[in-house]
Order: structure tokens, then C-alpha cells, then sequence
């Protein structure tokens, strides 16, 4: 069987799990990487095409889909569109689709399982079970250390692809795939994970500094060269910062930076958008990891529609607070995600005072981020 992946920049992480669990599993499947359509149909069918997309996506993923359909292509897709609204999926065109975990139900669809809609919310997988990545095809990306989100923030789609209850990938099983990356000169040590201070954790909120001390001390022993911890694309919540913790990273670690979430600077919104932490928590860690010689870079996320000039003042002045004691803003904006509890609230809105208050201090270097793009795919979603 011939399977051809269809990886683009923004699905890398979605796709290259998969690629490792089907290159592991099953060598009578012919593996194709394809970067764009040219490429993919050098390829001729009987072929499969995989693909994983974002909502924002799914124009372009409409004319591939018609087009690859056309020339007798199967069609399978899974991934954050397709997980929070399967039948929509299905009616563009694809043959299969599957919702959360992909690994497993890929290998029995391969393995000749016939279903249209194969169920990864229900089966969850068990991350060591699979490779978290592909390194026979030379296909690295950040180690996924744990799966799923015991938090609820109503704009993330990460609780309902990855469930709730945390899966994390043993020490063992990160290490090995360390050294599996050693061999071919990976010396750097990134990963995924919601709140990388919850590694271990039985509740995913308060850290278990012994299991975080004993993977990064492994990780070295094992001769990574460099560890990120903490930060990109792995940042914390600022109730799993502890004095404990920070001091057991700072062993070890590369990163001089801490990335953490405070979305808001109104208690309102926090509330709204089911934060569950308030801003002296925030506060209070950020103190911490100051403290600790780390700079903090703190997420904010902009124009939720329901946001009243008194929160966005809040905001501003928390973002002033957090410059003042040597922080970095890192800023978004609300885009309504399908799935998620705000879906259906509309896309961002920012009065022109606050958009120039933002531009101004992103001009002076104060803040930085995708905020501005990220408004065009929030009216994206919403059509408008
Ligand atoms: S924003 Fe982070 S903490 Fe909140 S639900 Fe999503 S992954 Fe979990």
C-alpha cells in the first residue's frame, strides 16, 4: 500500500507521530512525503493521502480534496478541524476520518479495519506505546512528554483532542528517544506539552519535582547537549510555578526564559474564559521565576468580543506591571475555535484605541507576537 502524508509547516506536529507509528509498525506500507499537490501526485493511486488541518485551513483543504478525488485518491484526515466537527469533515469529501489519538486507529485502518469515522477519543493510546517521532525518515520535532489537559480553558481545543486525563510519556521512553536522536546529532532536547511543570503530576497542576529532577538528569547523563524546559512549545501555568521546581530546572536547562499563560488581566475574563487562576497566582509566579534568574514571557490573548473597556485597561496595566519588573509580552489574539466552549461567541474584537495601544507597544519592542495575523484568522473562522 502506497500512504502518502501531506505535511505543510503548520502540521508537522500532527503528522510526524503518525508517520513514526506507521514506519514502526507496518514495512509493507510504502511511506510518501508530500509538501504540496505537484509533489503528491507523482505518486499515482491506488494511493492513500493523509491530512491534518486547522479550521482556518480548510479552503485550501476543500480544493485539494476535490481535486485528489478527481483522480480516485482515498482520502483520510484527522486532526483539530476534523476532531471537532467529524460529519462537516466527512461532507467535504474524505473517505475516513479520525477523531483524537490518530496513532492506533491508522494502524488498524492500514491493517484493513473498515470504518468511515475511527473513534481516538474514546481509545486513547498510551504515548509510550508509539515513537514520537520518525528518525529512520530523518523526521524530528520536539518530544511530546505528555498528552491531554486537566484544565478547561474555554478558547483551547487541546482537552478535546488530547481528553483530559494527562497521559505522559515515562522517563524511560524519553530518554530512549533522546538517544535514539543522539545518533543522528540531535543534541537538543525540546518538547510538547500543556504545562511542561506538570510532567509526572498525578493532577497535572502540582509538580512532581522528583520525576522532572530525574528526566532532565537523565537527559544530560545521556549526553544532550542543550534542554528547553519551560518554554517554547512547552510553557507552564502559573499554579504549577513553585521555588522547588524552578530550582531543580535551573540544574539543567538551556532556556533563560520561562514561558507562562496569564490570558487576561481582568479577573472578569479569567473567570469567563475558565482560567481558574487569578492574577495575584499570576503575579506570584512570575515573582518566582524572576527570583530565580529566569525572565518570564507572558501570554496574553486579545479581543475576546465579550471584553469591556474596564478589562482591557486591566489588562494594559497588568502588561505595564509585568514590563516594568523585567517580562516579556507575548501576545495573541481570540480566534473562536470549533469545539471549543467559545466557538460560537464571534471573532476578535479590539477597538481602535486598544489596536493602537497594542501596535505602539509592540513598536517600542515591549511586545511581540502573531496578534495581528491571528485577527485575520479569527474573522476567517467566523466568515467575516
Ligand atoms: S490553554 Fe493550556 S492549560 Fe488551558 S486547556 Fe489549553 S492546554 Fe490546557
Amino acid at each position: 500500500m502506497k500512504l502518502i502524508f501531506r505535511i505543510e509547516k503548520n502540521n508537522r506536529y500532527s503528522l510526524i507521530p503518525l508517520i513514526g507509528a506507521v514506519h514502526s509498525r507496518m514495512k509493507d506500507v510504502q511511506i510518501f512525503i508530500a509538501k504540496s499537490v505537484q509533489e503528491l501526485v507523482k505518486v499515482p493511486p491506488p494511493a492513500v493521502v493523509a491530512y491534518s488541518f486547522m479550521s482556518f485551513d480548510l479552503d485550501q483543504i476543500f480544493k485539494e480534496v476535490h481535486d485528489l478525488k478527481a483522480m480516485n485518491y482515498t482520502l483520510i484526515a484527522g486532526g483539530p478541524h476534523v476532531t471537532a466537527k467529524p460529519y462537516e469533515s466527512l461532507r467535504l469529501g474524505f473517505d475516513h476520518i479520525f477523531v483524537g489519538d490518530g496513532e492506533e486507529n491508522l494502524l488498524k485502518f492500514l491493517n484493513g479495519e473498515k470504518k468511515i469515522v475511527f473513534d481516538g477519543l474514546k481509545d486513547r493510546i498510551n504515548l509510550d506505546d508509539y515513537p514520537p517521532f520518525c528518525a529512520e525518515l530523518d523526521l524530528f520535532m520536539p518530544i511530546e512528554i505528555t498528552r491531554g489537559c486537566v484544565f478547561e480553558c474555554a478558547y483551547c481545543e487541546t482537552p478535546l483532542i488530547g481528553g483530559r486525563k494527562l497521559r505522559h510519556r515515562s522517563i524511560e521512553s524519553i530518554v530512549y528517544y533522546c538517544e535514539v536522536g543522539l545518533k543522528k546529532n540531535r543534541y537538543i532536547a525540546r518538547f510538547i506539552s500543556p504545562n511542561s511543570f506538570g510532567y509526572g503530576s498525578v493532577d497535572g497542576i502540582k509538580p512532581n519535582v522528583q520525576a522532572i529532577d530525574e528526566l532532565l538528569f537523565e537527559l544530560k547523563r545521556s549526553g544532550m547537549k542543550e534542554i528547553y524546559f519551560g518554554t517554547f512549545p512547552s510553557d507552564v501555568r502559573p499554579e504549577s510555578v513553585n521555588d522547588e521546581v524552578l530550582k531543580v530546572i535551573k540544574k539543567y536547562v538551556n532556556n533563560r526564559s520561562i514561558v507562562i499563560g496569564a490570558q487576561s488581566g481582568s479577573e472578569g475574563i479569567l473567570k469567563k474564559i475558565k482560567r481558574t487562576h487569578s492574577v495575584e497566582i499570576l503575579l506570584k509566579a512570575v515573582d518566582l521565576i524572576l527570583a530565580n534568574g529566569f525572565t518570564p514571557q507572558v501570554d496574553f490573548i486579545f479581543g475576546f468580543p465579550f471584553e469591556r473597556d474596564e478589562d482591557r485597561y486591566e489588562t494594559l496595566n497588568l502588561m505595564e506591571k509585568l514590563l516594568k519588573m523585567g517580562c516579556k509580552i507575548h501576545a495573541h489574539t481570540f480566534m473562536p475555535l470549533p469545539g471549543t466552549e467559545l466557538e460560537q461567541v464571534g471573532s476578535a474584537f479590539m477597538p481602535e484605541w486598544f489596536r493602537r495601544k497594542i501596535a505602539q507597544l509592540s513598536s517600542q519592542g515591549k511586545l511581540y507576537g502573531y496578534w495581528e495575523k491571528q485577527q485575520i484568522l479569527s474573522q476567517k473562522l467566523t466568515g467575516h
